[in-house]
């Protein structure tokens, strides 16, 4: 089975004097294989495309895929937007009293599947024709049958937690009580604002929340309503991680009683709040499928390692490894800036810093609950606040992405790149940091059309493309999948090694400072209050710091080695706490 899909928005015959239709041999030989539709773009009949990917190569906007795909899904099919359209196989089943999550690359269908589910769609199995009775039958003798009826029907009743939360001050405006109030459809409202932390934000206008408190807000305002499908799109980007188990727990409870699906990127905390997972895999806006429901810790195994024995299918060539690391040997070590004890009064909030030193060809990870001075640090060191006592006597170029980024320039991708190092244009730079970042395709684009994803891969780009010795990126890993934390990870550790600069990265997902980090920066204190900053320590040392200041352990999985968190009071969250080793265990080792 072959499908072909063009992007409608790349496809621009009138620019392109269609290459496609001119080279494809079958064309050539007769055939009506590519024709023009009536939108005035390509169109290409599956039924009599071989398959030669001639096509391919010639659109010079990259806007057609041929995908070969196994005959057994062709009986699959869930949806299909239209002819050469996104193709969707598969539909994860909601049940009630389990939390399911949806694993999978940007791209791959999951916003389609809840639209689905949530009765925005109606699902036409790849025809224009289908009807509702259609759907039934398809379904027949699964628990979605039932489900999709009730959706039909429109007796299922569902709440949504949008992704992009920075949207959400310009669609409501008030107090976040207000908010509450209104959505508070089971009389939950003061346990919920206790619960995730809102309580004394309660009075405060939506418009002055930080991207963190709107994240918590958005989520409570989707518990509490009373639905019969809940939907939570991303709960992780701007969190901590002690907020990100918080909102965990809540999630994980609810789905005791209601059918909760969650998208989230964070495997840590999808491995805490989901019963079971639905992967999905595919080619990003080609074709997605969505795999039956695994076991939470079996899914994530398996999509780590990128092999799903059940499907017989490889979704990556590699797996992703954790693996303990040995500090770095000494003879490589060498000095970027050193500095001494300094502290810095902002209004209510006072930070004190210890002292320590920066190496090139090091990525440090700076880990810390949210309001603990991070950004303060950053700016400290970047020369853009001075310290109240104390000096900092070094001259560094310091590059730095900001947590929350922004696009309100009407500019290119290629034109904004460009502004910043026209190193961008060379060799090293596209085969670094472009092409690993899939930023290639989107160098056409306009920066305000990119999505949240998108935006965030330039961003980082752009901030390693800066001229400097130093760089830091505060919460890369905000609306990436998993594919691409990983990819950005190897991007941002071989950019510190092959440019002797030093890398700090704040982020609150624990598989990522872990894969990412040599040492690690700690900030400990009380939240909006003060803050103290230690290290840099050695991975070892620095997790357990972290770590005891918010009372969580973790183990390894034994097949692997990546971390789960512990149960609080469990025995071994208890065993560990004694001996001190909140993340590492001796035999781990
Ligand atoms: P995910 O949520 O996994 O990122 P989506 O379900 O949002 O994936 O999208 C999968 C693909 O479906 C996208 O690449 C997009 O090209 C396509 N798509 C989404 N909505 C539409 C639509 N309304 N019309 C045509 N194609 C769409
Ligand atoms: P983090 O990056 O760890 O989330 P920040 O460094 O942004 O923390 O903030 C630490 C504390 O300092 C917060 O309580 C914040 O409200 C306060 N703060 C930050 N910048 C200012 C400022 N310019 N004026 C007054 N208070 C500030
Ligand atoms: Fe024609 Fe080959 Fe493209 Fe198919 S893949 S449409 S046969 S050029």
């Amino acid at each position: 089975m072959r499908i072909a899909i063009i992007d409608k928005d790349r496809c621009q015959p009138r620019k392109c004097a269609t290459e496609c239709i001119k080279y494809c041999p079958k064309v050539r030989s007769g055939d009506e294989t590519i024709v023009l539709g009536e939108d005035g773009k390509a169109v290409i009949s599956e039924e009599l495309c071989v398959g030669c990917g001639i096509c391919i190569k010639k659109c010079p906007n990259q806007a057609i895929m041929i995908i070969g795909l196994p005959d057994k899904l062709a009986d699959q099919l869930t949806h299909r937007y239209g002819e050469n359209g996104f193709a969707l196989y598969g539909l994860p089943g909601p049940a009630q009293g389990r939390v399911s999550g949806l694993l999978g690359q940007n791209g791959i269908g999951k916003t389609t599947a809840v639209k689905i589910l949530s009765g925005q769609m109606m699902p036409n199995l790849g025809n224009k024709k289908t009807t509702w009775e259609d759907v039934f039958e398809y379904f027949s003798g699964s628990e979605l049958q039932e489900y999709l009826r009730n959706v039909a029907e429109k007796k299922v009743k569902t709440a949504q937690k949008p992704q992009y939360v920075d949207l959400l001050p310009k669609a409501v405006k008030g107090k976040v009580r207000d908010l509450l109030k209104k959505a508070d459809e089971r009389g939950v409202m003061d346990e919920t604002a206790a619960e995730l932390g809102l309580a004394g934000l309660l009075d405060r206008q939506i418009s002055e929340l930080s991207g963190g408190e709107l994240q918590r807000v958005a989520i409570a305002a989707c518990a509490m309503r009373d639905a019969g499908f809940y939907f939570f799109d991303e709960v992780t980007p701007y969190l901590d991680i002690y907020q990100r188990i918080r909102c965990a727990k809540l999630i994980k409870r609810m789905g005791e009683a209601r059918n909760v699906m969650v998208v989230e990127h964070d495997l840590a905390i999808l491995d805490l709040l989901a019963d079971v997972v639905h992967i999905g895999y595919g080619e990003p806006g080609g074709y997605g499928v969505i795999t039956h429901p695994k076991g939470v810790r079996v899914g994530i195994n398996e999509y780590l390692k990128g092999y799903l024995p059940e499907e017989n299918i490889r979704i990556r060539p590699r797996p992703i490894e954790f693996e303990v690391k040995a500090p770095k040997d000494q003879k490589d070590v060498v000095r970027l800036l050193e500095f001494g004890s300094f502290s810095k009064t902002l209004d209510s909030f006072r930070l004190d810093v210890r002292g320590g030193e920066l190496r090139k060809r090091e990525v440090v990870g700076v880990v810390g609950q949210n309001g603990i001075g991070k950004t303060t640090f950053a700016r400290l060191l970047a020369g853009e606040l001075a310290p109240d006592s104390g000096k900092l006597d070094f001259n560094v170029k310091i590059s730095y992405k900001p947590q929350y980024i922004k696009a309100d320039m009407d500019m290119g991708v290629r034109e904004y790149l460009r502004s910043i190092s026209l190193q961008f244009e060379g060799s090293y730079f596209r085969s670094e940091i472009l092409a690993p970042m899939q930023i290639e395709r989107l160098m056409d684009c306009s920066l305000n059309d990119l999505s949240g994803g998108e935006l965030q891969r330039v961003a980082i780009a752009a901030c390693l493309g800066r001229d400097a010795q130093m760089f830091i990126l505060d919460e890369p890993s905000a609306h990436l999948d998993v594919e691409q934390r990983t990819m950005t990870t190897k991007v941002i550790k071989r950019f510190a090694e092959n440019n002797d600069v030093t890398v700090c990265v704040i982020d609150h997902d624990i598989y990522m400072i872990d894969l990412l980090s040599d040492r690690l920066l700690v900030f400990d204190g009380e939240p909006g209050v003060r803050g103290e900053v230690h290290g840099p320590f050695n991975m070892r040392e620095g997790m357990n710091r972290f770590l005891a200041s918010l009372d969580i352990t973790f183990r390894r999985d034994e097949e692997t080695k990546r971390p789960r968190v512990n149960k609080a009071d469990s025995n071994l969250d208890r065993e560990q706490k004694k001996i001190g080793e909140y993340y590492y265990l001796p035999q781990a080792e």
